[in-house]
């Protein structure tokens, strides 16, 4: 079923003129009600009726994650606060965090992106969906959960965290869909088989909706195989909604993003350029129709590549491969340039490695060393030193060659690194770590 066929199956050329409609009146109400933007305008000249077509896009500066921040909390908001009903925020690792509010209508609209996106995966009103997303000021939970609602699924709010009480409300309310993290629902995945519970008789899930970190193609067929489900992906940043900007369908071939009320970009992230239809490179996003908080031509970081091809599914909607990466995760070694993603890929490919690892960077002197611990699926791997040195070996080579970089390998037992019941942390830097003597 679509849930907004005028909207999800329109014309490309449709698309386009709705777009261009929406984004002229996104860049005069940018101006006539957010004092950043109105700001920003005038410092470059630029007169909102001079904004005609999509292709004028490009003279618009890019905003940043830094303008949330300087502008914390509410100075980029374009509506008084009597008008705000709801505000969320994204932790910040450093200094403040950023806040992003909604009127009434953004609420509205959150949750009808949302309802497109979960129907496109195959959920119904006949579903009981477990979100063990952390509640609380994050995006994912609550969106999620109005959809849902929206949808008609029975909405189970277990929040994050308590794995058994989570098992136990997945067999006793009888969930069919499970929303978490990817790397905490294999977790989960993992406690269910400890316990001994059987997937389709003690358990019924059929659906996973995932979100809040990407993985790999290997943690995904590992998800679907462990707990009998259809593992979908969606997408979204606080910044431009939260999750609801992008999703999984049923055929898995690509997140189709609501590109009515989202505009993409991909860019290239060293020259700022745009590039063309299907190339790879940061995706850069237009909330077009929200109203406390808009946002134009925001950077997201993610780097990906546009689809433009017809989906079986019916969809007309631009879709979007998983996130190859973000910018701000690559790390610099030794002047190379990896993203955790690239060592993920390289690690997926053995069938005798779990799917949780590790990357520690630490420097020795002024050279940069790099440790990545992987988890053995079978420990007794371990007691056979020939086997695990060759495989530590062909790891540690093909790693080389994807990477050129050396990393000294670490095969660990199974279960043995540490679990995360939100977003997973897989790399340690202790290259700024100050030395205590
Ligand atoms: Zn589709």
């Amino acid at each position: 079923m679509i849930w907004d066929p005028k909207h999800e199956t329109m014309s490309r050329q449709e698309m386009r003129q709705l777009q261009t409609q929406r984004m002229i009146h996104a860049i005069q109400y940018c101006y006539d009600h957010s004092p950043f933007y109105h700001k920003r305008f005038q410092e470059i000249g630029l007169r909102p009726e001079q904004f005609k077509s999509l292709d004028d896009l490009k003279r618009i500066p890019f905003t940043v994650k830094a303008d949330l921040r300087d502008n914390y909390p509410f100075g980029m908001f374009a509506v008084p606060q009597k008008r705000v009903v709801r505000i969320h925020a994204s932790s910040g690792t450093t200094g403040k965090p950023t806040v992003v509010g909604y009127t009434q209508n953004d609420l509205e609209m959150w949750k009808d992106v949302m309802a497109r996106l979960i129907c496109a995966t195959g959920v119904t009103d006949d579903d009981v969906a477990q979100v063990a997303f952390g509640y609380g000021m994050f995006t994912g939970a609550l969106g999620l959960h109005n959809g849902l609602e929206k949808v008609g699924c029975a909405v189970v709010p277990a929040s994050a965290g308590n794995t058994q009480r989570q098992l136990m409300m997945m067999q006793d309310f009888g969930t069919t869909v499970l929303i978490a993290t990817p790397s905490y629902a294999l977790y989960l995945a993992e406690a269910a088989e400890e316990a001994g519970l059987v997937m389709g008789k003690d358990l019924k899930l059929r659906v996973g909706l995932f979100g809040g970190e990407g993985h790999s193609d290997r943690m995904h067929q590992d998800l679907e195989r462990r707990l009998g489900i259809l593992a979908t992906e969606n997408y979204g940043l606080s910044e431009v909604l939260g999750p609801g900007v992008a999703g999984d369908c049923y055929c898995q071939c690509g997140m189709h993003i609501n590109e009515d009320h989202f505009y993409p970009e991909i860019i290239d992230p060293d020259t700022e350029e745009v590039l063309p239809m299907g190339e790879e490179g940061e995706l850069v996003l237009t909330a077009m129709t929200k109203e406390a908080l808009p946002i134009l031509r925001y950077r997201t970081k993610d780097i990906t590549r546009l689809i433009e091809e017809p989906c079986k599914c019916g969809r007309t909607t631009l879709r979007m491969e998983k996130i190859h990466g973000r910018a701000d995760d690559m790390l610099i070694i030794r002047g190379v340039n990896v993203f955790p993603t690239q060592i993920e890929e390289v690690l997926s490919k053995f069938p005798a490695l779990g799917a949780n690892y590790e990357i520690i960077v630490s420097r020795d002197g002024y050279l940069d060393k790099m440790e990545i611990k992987a988890e053995l699926v079978d420990a007794s791997l371990l007691e056979r030193f020939a086997e695990l040195e060759g495989l530590t070996r062909s790891v540690h080579d093909q790693l080389k060659a994807a990477l050129l970089l050396d990393a000294k390998i670490r095969l660990v037992q199974p279960q043995s690194l540490k679990r995360f019941e939100g977003k997973a942390k897989r790399v340690t830097d202790l290259r700024n770590e100050k030395y205590l003597i």
